[in-house]
């Protein structure tokens, strides 16, 4: 079975730099994106940047260089950001690129033969932080609630509106008929917008930096239909052959932008003619002392500086252990400093380190051969379907408890196996033999489930297993056989971190 996946996350505005309030949402889609491909899933990954809006002009200005000198040096931060982060993204679009300009012209060409375009005054409410049109209901004391800092903008100009209203009833079905909105608990926060919903204006009159509207050159395209349509420009759209990627299936994103996603755009794409994403997954975010991390607190914390204290692979468990993949999660170093001590040092890197070292004491470094008849084989098994369900249903955090339950459970195998016991009288050499086989099946199930999760040091402890070919299907992880390999007992995986200064 050789499904075809296209998954997403937001573009990043290019007004700054990464920090690891941005991390979340990249690195779990990645995990998922891996773990589809573990299943044989043919699997595209899409990220990119957002490079148009007023912000980034006077950005850019202030910075003394031309609006695409400055975005793309910041294009070039966040990729090497998600580099540092191991983020195994196919596909990397900038809405800069002219491959982008040619998919937004097609979506308003084909909008304005469908009748939805209609030219008409805006005066209302601007919120350039949000890069979005406010009514008078939005604010809070006169100001964005997202942006309480920022002087919320009054405009009046003639502009390009949509005839978002027309879609009402087609949206209200697609997310009552589908599971289009995820998780469920945003199902009707969404419906709710959908009644609200009036008619939206797509231009902005006089913005200099953005695709320019069609035959007007003063014009330019409002940036959410500029941004939102990278999703399809990146597939080809419209050449042909597009819909070999298109139509996505999932957008993942913040919970915040949830209006673009689950309101405008499969709007917009219906207008358009063209099929609506499979489904949008809404994060929470990653909070710091409670709130969510902007740049004035924790915005400071860049992702080099994340992923120098305990190495990507331990603060990509992190961040998927500790903020539940429905909702908000707080980051903390100390927590960051406690998971890696007591679950990827203590626990894990403390049961790899003696099962090897054990075939090797026991058995000269070869995994004896024992049926897969242990409590601990059961086990092993059952982790594997746990782990399938859950993370079929994106509960990441879930999936990964999930496989730390295995780990414990083989730690206390250890203990009431007394392998060190067992070894002193030949007598006891088919149980030894069941012990250690035993404990190398569930490290190998171990390192494959949690492979998607943490690449870097589950690769190396799969391969240290004395397995020379990739992880097989997670199916297959549960009848895993690894008789006669020879294992390796390599660097310490999880050395105990020096506590955080
Ligand atoms: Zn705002």
């Amino acid at each position: 079975m050789n499904n075809r996946f296209f998954i997403t996350t937001a573009i990043d505005y290019a007004n700054g730099l990464p920090h690891i309030g941005h991390a979340l949402e990249k690195i779990g889609a990645d995990t998922i994106a891996r773990y589809r491909r573990h299943r044989g899933d043919s699997v595209h990954f899409l990220m990119g940047m957002d490079e148009h809006g007023l912000k980034i002009a006077q950005s850019a200005a202030a910075a003394g260089v031309s609006p695409i000198e400055w975005t793309t040096r910041l294009a070039g931060e966040w990729r090497a950001a998600w580099q540092l982060l191991d983020i195994s993204y196919d596909d990397f679009i900038r809405t800069t690129e002219p491959r982008h300009a040619v998919g937004v012209y097609e979506m308003i060409r084909r909008i304005r033969e469908n009748g939805d375009l209609y030219q008409a005054t805006y005066a209302g409410f601007y919120c350039v932080g949000c890069e979005a049109y406010k009514s008078e209901d939005d604010l809070v004391d006169g100001h964005c609630p997202e942006h309480p800092s920022r002087e919320i903008q009054w405009l009046e100009e003639e502009n390009w509106f949509f005839r978002l209203s027309a879609y009402r009833d087609r949206l209200r079905a697609l997310v009552t008929e589908s599971d289009f909105v995820r998780p469920e608990s945003r199902r009707n926060e969404v419906l709710r917008m959908i009644d609200e919903i009036k008619d939206i204006s797509v231009s902005r009159a006089g913005l200099k930096w953005g695709i320019r509207w069609p035959d007007e050159p003063e014009t330019a395209v409002y940036v959410w239909l500029d941004a939102l349509t990278n999703y399809l420009s990146a597939t080809g759209f419209p050449a042909e052959g597009y819909e070999r990627l298109w139509p996505a299936d999932l957008h993942v994103v913040g919970k915040d932008i949830i209006r673009f996603h689950c309101v405008y755009w499969p709007a917009m794409l219906m207008s358009a003619g063209v099929e609506t994403p499979r489904g949008v997954w809404a994060h929470g975010w990653m909070t710091m002392s409670g709130g969510k991390i902007s740049k004035s607190e924790g915005g400071t914390i860049g992702i080099p500086a994340a992923v120098e204290r305990h190495g990507a692979d331990a603060f990509r468990y992190f961040v998927l252990r500790e903020v539940p993949w429905d909702s908000d999660g707080n980051f903390s170093w100390d927590r960051l400093a406690e998971r890696d001590t007591s679950e990827l040092a203590n626990d894990l890197g403390n049961l790899a380190n003696r099962t090897l070292s054990m075939i090797h004491r026991y058995r000269g470094g070869v995994v004896p051969e024992a049926p897969a008849t242990t409590e601990l084989d059961q086990i092993a098994k059952e982790t594997v379907e746990k782990y399938l369900e859950r993370m079929d249903r994106l509960a990441l955090h879930e999936a990964a408890a999930a496989v730390f339950e295995l780990v414990s459970r083989a730690n206390s195998f250890v203990e009431s196996r007394a392998p060190w016991k067992l070894a002193r009288d030949p007598a006891n050499a088919g149980s030894l033999d069941e012990t250690l086989a035993s404990l190398a099946r569930a490290l190998g199930v171990v390192s494959g489930l949690l492979h998607p999760f943490m690449p870097g040091r589950m690769g190396e402890l799969w391969t240290s297993l004395g397995t020379s070919e990739t992880i097989p299907p997670f199916e297959d992880l549960a009848s895993l056989d690894l008789t006669g390999r020879t294992v390796s007992m390599g660097a310490v995986l999880f050395p105990r971190p020096e506590l955080a200064k």
